[in-house]
């Protein structure tokens, strides 16, 4: 089994916040939803196990010390995230809907469905509400549910199964008779049989109904999280499903973003370099002016404090990081006046430079052994 620090890409000493970032980065890329290369959801779960054991301080001080988990059982690997999938932290609650208490008698919820929401950086930072239409089944107005036409013959009860929806088998082994109960083969569990079905369902108790939904987000969410919005998805005989909202995050035009901070790279001349000078870079609240420090570097970096996102979670609020870079251009682009500044620039600073306007390097270097 591989290492799960190594894995993970990280120190044994990270912090819990390197290996929880670490391990985003990795999950985005391996997540089963959007990586359909072979070895991908093999990965993702490798990447989880690393994660489940590295992320609870307890299991991580075991691994430390013996180089596994406590107690470690079942099959590495399955991708069973036991319900703790990191990336589902939210949920909204609508209505009053409740999982199943695992009663196997109990009537199947309605299916949940997935969305895919695309947001932009701004509405992640304030946290918007976003209104998503959802195509879901509904229960039908027509019949209530009920399956049968309203006012036509009523549905009959199964004799196969006297209406109880299932029935049970008698199996004869070696150990003894053994009963098997299954789900009725006739009325498939309903229990009865329609004889009118509804006109407008087609007896199937669910109609499809094209829906807005509107999504609290929450503030800082980033890409590939999921909210899970309780009782919005398909309606069911026991009850309503989720609807699962898949975040993807728009590309900003000029800004990028990591984890909390943003980031921008500025364009300046040679002059404003050397010189120093300002400019204007793009914020999340608008343009933002900046000053260039005399002497900047290429490369060189400012940050804005507390102009970044805010922290997914927790409080705070990320930075806005601007990376200079020092456009160097070449001598073929400039005009002949830029070139003779430069000339001269370079002729005061002692500057050895090759020009069309002065004797070439080797030209004089001849010179010199000539002794002229
Ligand atoms: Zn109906
Ligand atoms: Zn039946």
């Amino acid at each position: 089994m591989q290492d799960y620090y190594e894995l993970l890409g990280v120190s044994k000493s990270a912090s819990p916040e390197d290996i929880k970032s670490a391990y985003r980065k990795l999950a985005l890329k391996y997540h089963p939803d959007r990586n359909k290369e072979e070895g991908a959801s093999e990965k993702f779960a490798s990447i989880n196990n690393a994660y489940a054991a590295l992320s609870d301080p307890e299991k991580r001080a075991h691994y430390d010390r013996f180089g596994s988990e406590p107690s470690s059982q079942g099959m590495p690997g399955t991708g069973d995230m036991g319900g703790a999938d990191p990336f589902d932290l939210f949920e909204q609650l609508f209505g009053g809907n409740r999982r199943g208490g695992g009663n196997p008698n109990a009537k199947p919820r309605g299916e949940d469905l997935q969305v895919e929401a695309e947001i932009s950086l701004e509405q992640a930072r304030e946290g918007a509400e976003i209104e998503l239409e959802v195509d879901r089944l509904v229960g039908c107005t027509h019949c209530n549910g009920s399956r049968s036409e309203p006012g036509g013959k009523p549905a009959v009860r199964c004799t196969s199964c006297n209406g109880a929806g299932r029935v049970q088998y008698q199996q004869r082994t070696i150990l003894g008779n053994f009963v098997t109960e299954q789900a009725c083969p006739t009325c498939k569990g309903e229990g009865q049989l329609l004889v009118e079905p509804c006109t407008k369902c087609k007896g199937r108790g669910r109609t499809l109904s094209s829906d807005k939904v509107s999504v609290k987000l929450p503030k800082g969410i980033d890409e590939g999280y999921r909210i899970r919005v309780s009782g919005q998805g398909n309606t069911g005989p026991g009850g309503v499903g989720d609807l699962y909202v898949h975040i993807n995050l728009k590309k900003h035009p000029s800004l990028t973003r990591e984890e909390h901070d943003l980031h921008y790279t500025a364009k300046i001349g040679i002059a404003q370099a050397i010189l120093g000078g300002s400019l204007e870079v793009p914020s999340l609240d608008g343009p933002k002016p900046i000053e260039i420090r005399s002497g900047t570097q290429h490369g060189d970096t400012l940050r804005l404090r507390g102009q970044g996102m805010p922290r997914l979670q927790a409080s705070g609020t990320g930075d806005l990081i601007v990376t200079f870079k020092v456009d160097v251009p070449n001598a073929k682009n400039l005009s002949k006046e830029a070139r003779d500044y430069l000339e001269g620039y370079a002729k005061v600073m002692g500057e050895n430079t090759s020009s069309s306007h002065q004797p070439g390097f080797f030209e004089r270097l001849g010179k010199v052994i000539k002794g002229e």
